[in-house]
């Protein structure tokens, strides 16, 4: 269902955050989330067609039969990893047996496409790739395609994705959730016409469940239709920084200086791997930020969706403004790397954004903790765990402060490296739950939690008079 595309379209959106103005304005009021943004749940996409089946064997010798049914077998209850390893290790039997021969001859591409897609879902896309490609050079499949237009652009190989998308449309042109994707492809080039183009056919063929979510894209893209035509852009080692050139040009030596800094910083004291492509970086003229960034929350100071979106003001160049905007461009940037490792899963909130803010003050001004003078109670265990848009405006603010309390109680008990290590554990495959995260230190959550809420509790108990 497109709906779920569109969610799966966030699926950098996922992982992504917001950097709440909350940490900015200090221990100042906390402003509200809004109330429209769904918690969107992470959305594996799935091949159309791939309830592909092996064709029956056409009767066979007995010998034949045995060396089919192993691999029938496999792929019928879903192992199509395995069911291809049978394939590939029958090779031997290949020249005594022409008629098993020419059957796994005619499977392989599904096979072939098949693992891919299994590889794929769990995040392995160099797997997948390789096997869509074998699959692809035996016979070009639809699926195969698909699967690699999907995976150059999870990869953000953008200018390759768009060749598979574009032979997978040609194919199959009314895949709505495949021409949504293709969307965030054209963005990514700058194509925004095209994208607006493509938009506003699905908001017009979109079932109603659909639409509010492709008209905020939709309005998104028009927005930056509008703003393209004063945009321009600029590369650093690992970010394609795109501004307006009047009003930002000055502001790009300190963006892509403070990531650049930033990503080597991350990797030398926390292990984070820098990317292998650019991270596309977007700044907004702070006016513009809520119309044109529709898909974040009214309260958003910063937004990581499979891009960084930045809004800037005039006085970004300030020297508190300026410290500000570097807060804000670390803080989206740890998304964007946890993103990266984690195959834009959702991370328990209380991780993800209580290490964004951990990382995005580390060593700097903003470094350390507040207790502020009204932080209310310790938020139930359960409120760190699924989205914090879900929760009431007082208690997300809590829920962020909390969050890097829970980081820090991390530290401070398992030591300066635990950071560290948890993140080493960080991949594409791994669990991802907070007892998973905090196994590498041998750690629970529950035990985390109990002890950060009796030292939240007795920071709050009223000095003793004397
Ligand atoms: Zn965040």
């Amino acid at each position: 269902m497109l709906r779920k595309l569109v969610l799966g379209l966030l699926l950098c959106t996922v992982a992504g955050g917001y950097w709440w103005g909350y940490l900015a304005a200090g221990s100042g009021a906390v402003q509200p989330p809004p109330p429209s943004v769904a918690p969107v749940a992470r959305q594996v996409l799935k091949p159309s067609g791939m309830g592909a089946s092996l064709t029956p064997a056409a009767p066979l010798a007995d010998t034949d039969s045995d060396a089919v049914r192993p691999i029938f077998a496999a792929f019928a209850m879903g192992d199509f990893v395995g069911a291809l390893n049978l394939a590939d290790s029958a090779k031997d039997l290949l020249s005594q047996r022409p008629a098993f021969a020419a059957w796994l001859g005619l499977q392989m591409p599904v096979l072939l496409a098949s693992a891919g897609w299994a590889r794929l879902k769990v995040g392995d896309c160099d797997q997948a790739r390789a096997y869509f490609e074998r699959g692809n050079a035996l016979k070009p499949t639809v699926e195969a395609t698909k699967g690699l237009a999907v995976c150059h652009y999870k990869q953000k190989n953008m200018s390759v994705a768009r060749d598979y998308f574009l032979a997978y449309l040609a194919a199959v042109p009314n895949d709505a959730e495949m021409q949504l994707l293709y969307t965030d492809v054209l963005e990514s080039e700058a194509r925004f016409a095209e994208a607006v183009g493509i938009l506003r056919q699905l908001v017009h063929a979109a079932v109603p469940a659909d639409q509010a979510h492709l008209a905020q894209r939709l309005a998104s893209m028009e927005g930056r239709a509008q703003e393209g035509t004063l945009e321009q852009a600029e590369a650093s080692a690992h970010f394609r920084l795109t501004f307006r050139a009047a009003e930002q040009g000055d502001l790009t030596p300190l963006v892509l200086t403070t990531l650049e800094d930033a990503l080597v910083e991350f990797a030398e004291q926390f292990g984070l791997p820098p990317p292998l492509l650019p991270i596309e970086v977007v700044l907004y003229p702070r006016d513009a930020f809520k119309s044109v960034v529709t898909n974040g929350p009214a309260w958003a100071e910063g937004l990581f969706d499979g891009r960084l979106r930045i809004p800037v003001s005039s006085a970004a160049l300030d020297e508190g403004a300026s410290s500000e905007l570097q807060t804000v461009l670390r803080h989206e940037l740890v998304h964007a790397l946890l993103a990266l490792m984690s195959d834009s899963r959702s991370l328990p909130p209380w991780f993800d954004e209580g290490l964004a803010q951990r990382l995005a003050c580390n060593q700097r001004p903003c470094a350390g903790f507040d207790f502020g003078g009204q932080p209310g109670g310790f938020l139930p265990e359960a409120s760190f765990m699924t989205s914090y848009l879900s929760l009431t405006a007082v208690n997300a603010g809590r829920a962020y402060h909390q969050s890097l309390f829970l980081i820090m109680c991390i530290e401070a008990k398992y030591g300066a490296s635990s950071l560290r290590q948890i993140l080493s554990h960080l991949a594409p495959g791994s669990s991802i739950d907070s007892d998973a995260l905090l196994a590498t230190v041998n750690g629970h959550f529950a035990t985390i939690y109990s002890s950060a809420k009796a030292h939240w509790q007795r920071a709050q108990l009223p000095a003793p008079s004397l």
